[in-house]
């Protein structure tokens, strides 16, 4: 029987074994390279080298020790002409995989996912993409088959979309065919085929992953949807959202169903949309698991009005919802001639429109038919359109704070004209003193202008009276004074 190597180890005498520790220690202690040794032994020579047994595991070393015992490994490696990607090989695929994470090494390649991205963004056809797969692979990149590539398509976008020509008009004074200041031009609209089954389709996924919810009062038999639009980035696009989730205005939730690279003008969304509006009437009508449908229109109020078909904040009837004038609107609600105005509906919008459009549809015409001026989009009542309450915010927000600045700049420089002439320095006690007078004074001109209100108001109630009203003497008696207080303020400020 043949004897193994450890059996021949085996056999050294324990003073041989001390012997030989000895000898490597000395050796290991006093060479040129204290490593290493060679020992020659029949055809192929042998190496000692020393290898220092690690108490700490690799997961609690330091940095430094890590990169030490790592070039130990590459010189085993280098010494036993052996190849890191054999070793990588040995390993099963999750921890080869972890080992290269580890390395900061990715495998170069695209998911698939990433390399329909990549298509869409670029908007690239199948042969395009091969083109740039073949040149890819020659630089070691993987991508996705065009086999998977397709099917992972029709999976994202099923076979809802449908990208056909579409008449547009733009803006352009130059163009040697310009009616009117504007010319048409055939462009590309991609529109959902199917925006009922589209939208089941969405609801039936978040169903499918329980994400549906009756918040803030739907009732429990309806499912809400809300058709929105924008224009943003150079194209007009229309999408639905699902109101029966969790937060309906992000921006994931909304699903593009329309769009194209022109205005949101009234005879752009009219001509993209012509075979949309009969669907809106298809899904109001449509029940999921007998639940009623329930459509609603939102976004800016600018594309509020043109789906209501009214002509804009601008016009004399400027609210989608009734019919109250814009002078009307300017007052408090209980000033108004009326509490409550007609209500529009798709009827009296159809009726007005139809009134305009016989009298000839003269712009200049549009407040006597309630400024409707546009033909009907979607069938979505007036009422059942969300009003913008974030624009009109921002809007009143930003008005307030225009006047703001104004008044404060008309102050900051009649405070500076009055420093100029006085010369206080900031902070010191006549400054203040300077500033709570200037603050009185304010106060005081903002009271004797509402009294001079008041009692214009009251002169005028006088003269339709007999007797003349004590309040109204009275405020003719302090009046004066408050002029005589007003002068003697500005007198002393400047003093
Ligand atoms: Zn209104």
């Amino acid at each position: 029987m043949k004897k193994t190597k450890k059996e021949n180890l085996k056999k050294l005498k324990p003073f041989e074994r001390a012997q030989m520790n000895e000898y490597l220690r000395r050796h290991f202690a006093h060479a040129d390279d204290p490593d290493r040794l060679d020992v020659p032994s029949g055809t192929r020579p042998l190496l000692y080298h020393r290898i220092p047994i690690n108490t700490k595991t690799a997961d609690e070393a330091s940095k430094s020790t890590l990169r030490r015992r790592a070039k130990l490994g590459e010189m085993i490696r280098n010494i036993s002409q052996s190849k890191l990607s054999h070793e990588l090989s040995r390993l099963p695929d999750d921890k080869k995989a972890a080992e290269c994470k580890e390395a900061g090494v990715c495998a170069p390649h695209f998911t698939p996912m990433e390399d329909l991205a990549m298509r869409s963004y670029a908007g690239l056809t199948l042969v395009q993409y091969d083109k740039v797969k073949r040149f890819e692979a020659t630089k070691g990149i993987k991508c996705t088959s065009l086999h998977t590539q397709r099917a992972l398509k029709k999976s994202v976008v099923g076979d809802f979309l449908e990208t056909r020509p579409c008449q547009f008009t733009f803006k352009d004074d130059e163009s040697p065919y310009s009616i009117n200041g504007y010319v048409t031009k055939a462009l590309p609209v991609c529109i959902v085929k199917d925006l009922t089954k589209f939208t089941l389709q969405r609801i039936d996924k978040k169903a499918k992953f329980g994400s549906l919810t009756w918040h803030g009062g739907i009732p429990e038999d309806e499912i809400w949807v809300k058709i929105t639009g924008d224009k943003g980035g150079g194209s007009t696009k229309l999408g639905i959202q699902l109101v029966n989730v969790e937060k309906p205005n992000a921006p994931t939730n909304t699903k593009i169903f329309c769009q194209f690279e022109a205005s949101d003008s009234h005879r752009n969304l009219k001509s993209a949309l012509s075979d949309t509006a009969p669907q809106i009437d298809e899904l109001k009508s449509t029940k999921w698991h007998g639940k009623t449908m329930i459509v609603f229109g939102g976004g800016d109020y600018d594309f509020t009005a043109k789906m209501n078909r009214i002509a804009g904040a601008s016009g004399t009837h400027p609210c989608y919802l009734c019919l109250i004038t814009n002078s009307q609107m300017q007052l408090p609600p209980g000033s108004r001639i009326q509490a409550v105005f007609t209500e529009r509906t798709l009827k009296h919008l159809q009726e007005e429109y139809f009134k305009f459009m016989k009298s000839g549809g003269k712009s200049s015409q549009q407040s006597k038919y309630y400024n409707v001026i546009y033909s009907a989009i979607f069938q979505i009542e007036p009422n059942m359109w969300v009003i913008p309450i974030l624009h009109i915010t921002l809007g009143s927000i930003k008005k307030i704070h225009v006047l703001l600045i104004v008044v404060a700049h008309g102050l900051g420089i009649d405070i500076a004209n009055d420093l100029a002439k006085l010369a206080w320095p900031v902070g010191s006690t006549q400054y203040d003193t300077y500033i709570s007078q200037k603050s009185e004074l304010l106060n005081a001109e903002e009271r004797s202008l509402e009294m001079f209100d008041e009692m214009s108001e009251l002169q005028e109630q006088n003269e339709n009276e007999d007797t003349p009203c004590r309040r109204y003497k009275k405020m003719n008696h302090v009046l004066p004074k408050l002029y005589r207080l007003r002068k003697s303020f500005e007198k002393k400020s400047l003093n």
